[in-house]
């Protein structure tokens, strides 16, 4: 933990705390559900502390900008952020109170010490394994000090971030990601999440399990265990044996009120056999799994340091539909990875069809500095990597369609999650994480009812509610495409 010396004007917990005025805070997050986790659960614990969250960042008293690395140019994005901030920061003197402005998140891992010297109105920075020193932190900000922490502390976040014995998780909605695990130990040559998020460590299973008992008994129905490799969990079980995500799965499907499961995300490395087990026996368990490949070429996958091969892939996903025929699958991609050719692409059109994904994400490859592949010389030129990509997300979308094509006319159990567009309108997801439009009242949020699905969109479904007895069809099975070539 680093402590600067700022001088200048008295700080904003000096004055807040001083005055009668509920003191408000406004996290703004990015990038991926670890960090709306993350941005939930600080909120939460501020909010213990004395806060009250604010939507607007104009009568905040702190701003927290929860950042992610992920993307191409990450911090200069942050420092252009900042700039819009430093102005809310004059305003708010001007009016007679201060303005605490924090940095957490990967960006804030990364850069450390260097923000609040590019950027003076920054007065904590603080890194993922440390949320929960945030009040702590603040007091000393609240003193005049510029605050870094970037450590990676011994003791449990998630302990004082969701403990186990207190009321500390706000359910915000029928559906709730829950960390489980962060960090990575697989060091693929393009991510940085190994250096940002530190190596591998899981929460023992029982204070998930009363997390998520909180969450059920607030109303949640729907629970998504998370992690950046979320299937290397290994936290403590019973009698502090290790526990698989697959043991973790069957106890948090036995938790009264919980009716779905899902969890993201995985590395195909690490789907072992409880895992597969898991989609064979639980009914809660939806069958809809995001499975990385980012290549279908070998030599890629060598390069990427991805530790399985284009036939180990294949076959996990050859042992998951032998367990759950109907799961629907979808990955990430990586276009035009350092060194690839004409023929490694191919091989990733050619995956395509043989998985057959119900959809994918997919993004040109850009060097992340600090990273192996950054400093290869072999870099694919901009132009190929757009006309790579374009062709990629061609052949994805004509699989999304045509498994969402397949969807029409059958029922399906949808968890109706909150008011839609339309006045009169719910939307829902499907057990394949489609959102589904319903014409449905508000009082069926939160409820799983029977949809007939009556059409299809790029993105969504739109159903009917069913009325009859009728049991829901459930199960599509991913379509075969013919006729597709490379
Ligand atoms: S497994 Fe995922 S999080 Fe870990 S290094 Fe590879 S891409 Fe990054």
């Amino acid at each position: 933990m680093t402590y600067m010396k700022a001088g200048g004007a008295p700080r904003a917990n000096e004055i807040n705390r001083n005055s009668s005025r509920l003191r408000k805070v406004h996290v703004k997050s990015y990038g991926c559900q670890m960090n709306v986790y993350d941005s939930h659960r600080m909120t939460d614990l501020l909010t213990r502390d004395g806060y009250a969250e604010t939507a607007t960042p104009e009568d905040a008293d702190l701003i927290i900008l929860n950042t992610c690395h992920i993307r191409e140019k990450a911090a200069e994005k942050v420092y252009s952020e900042l700039g819009r901030i430093k102005k809310l920061k004059r305003q708010a003197e001007l009016a007679g109170r201060s303005l605490t402005v924090a940095v957490a998140g990967c960006v804030a891992q990364a850069e450390g010490e260097e923000i609040v010297r590019r950027a003076p109105v920054v007065d904590v920075v603080v890194g993922p394994q440390s949320y929960h020193r945030l009040p702590a932190l603040l007091a000393k900000a609240g003193r005049g000090v510029k605050v870094v922490d970037t450590e990676f502390p011994a003791e449990d976040k998630f302990e004082h971030l969701a403990p186990a014995t207190t009321p500390a998780t706000r359910a915000r909605g029928v559906a709730a990601f829950v960390t489980v695990q962060e960090g990575c130990d697989k060091f693929c040559t393009f991510c940085v999440v190994p250096y940002t998020r530190g190596a591998e460590a899981s929460r023992p299973v029982a204070g998930i399990v009363a997390e998520v008992e909180r969450l059920a008994a607030a109303g949640v129905r729907e629970i998504t265990l998370i992690g950046q490799n979320v299937n290397a969990y290994h936290g403590d079980g019973d009698g502090g044996r290790p526990a698989t995500l697959g043991d973790l799965l069957r106890r948090v499907a036995a938790v009264p009120g919980v009716a779905r499961l899902r969890y993201t995300t995985s590395h195909p490395r690490d789907v072992d056999a409880s895992l597969i087990a898991a989609h064979r026996d639980l009914a809660a368990l939806m069958p809809q799994l995001h499975l990385p490949v980012q290549s279908g070429s070998d030599r890629i996958l060598a390069a990427m340091n991805r530790r399985h091969s284009r036939a180990d892939y294949l076959a996990v996903v050859e042992r998951l539909r032998a367990a759950r025929p109907d799961i629907a699958l979808t990955s990430d991609f990586i276009v035009g990875f350092p060194g690839e050719t004409e023929e490694d692409f191919r091989d990733t059109l050619r995956i395509v069809e043989e998985v057959g994904y119900a959809g994918a994400f997919s993004f040109k490859y850009s060097p992340r500095p600090g990273t192996p592949a950054a400093a290869r010389g072999d870099q694919v030129a901009d132009a190929e990597k757009a006309v790579r990509l374009a062709r990629l997300q061609d052949r994805i979308d004509r699989h999304q369609a045509v498994f969402n094509a397949a969807c029409a006319g059958r029922s399906f159990d949808v968890l109706l999650e909150k008011p839609g567009r339309l006045p009169g309108q719910l939307v829902g997801r499907s057990p394949y994480l489609q959102p589904v439009n319903v014409m449905a009242p508000s009082s069926l949020i939160g409820e799983i009812a029977s949809v007939r699905i009556t059409g299809v969109g790029s993105n969504s479904l739109f159903g009917a509610l069913r009325s009859g007895p009728e049991p829901s069809q459930g199960q599509i099975q991913q379509p075969a495409l013919a006729g597709i070539g490379a």
